[in-house]
């Protein structure tokens, strides 16, 4: 799927959006960031990130971060792997506001993205977190016996919270 982004300014904040995969067909915008301090970018329709558009990604960020507070918002799966991964990929500085985390409902065989913000259904506090989050109703899977377990390792996907 096609990489796109749309920008707009609002104040001294400058909002992205991106969407599709970031891959080698990727070209991220060349962003002006004259009197902004904050650049806010919606991950939320990224569908996938390959090894290019990994390093594609790092050569971008990296400026952009020098300049402008960087945060994400409504991160999806794909990227919350990267920020766990790929050292670099959160440069200093950059904040994660919210991402997805996915859910496994075994009865109806569903797996569902709950949106966790941070600072509300995961509240970080050093290296301690906590979780409050109703799964089921986040989820729409609300049948009495539905049963929702998070579809990844929790010590593993929030580990990015927990950076100095
Ligand atoms: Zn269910």
């Amino acid at each position: 799927m096609e990489f796109k982004s749309a920008a707009t300014k609002d104040g001294n904040s400058l909002q992205l959006k991106f969407s599709g995969s970031i891959d080698e067909d990727t070209t991220f915008p060349a962003v002006d960031l004259g009197g902004v301090n904050t650049v806010v970018i919606d991950l939320n329709d990224i569908k996938a990130i390959n090894s290019v558009g990994i390093r594609g990604w790092l050569d971008w960020i990296r400026p952009v971060a020098e300049k402008a507070q960087i945060q994400l918002v409504n991160c999806p799966k794909a990227m919350v792997f990267q920020f766990n991964m790929v050292n670099g990929f959160l440069p200093p500085g950059t904040v994660v506001k919210s991402f997805y985390v996915p859910f496994f409902c075994e009865k109806c065989d569903k797996e569902s993205n709950v949106l966790f913000r941070v600072g509300q259904e995961v509240v970080v506090n050093g290296t301690d977190l906590k979780i409050n989050v109703d799964a089921k109703s986040a989820s729409g899977c609300t049948d009495a016996d539905c049963e929702l377990e998070m579809d990844v390792t929790e010590a593993k996907y929030f580990q990015f919270l927990k950076r100095a």
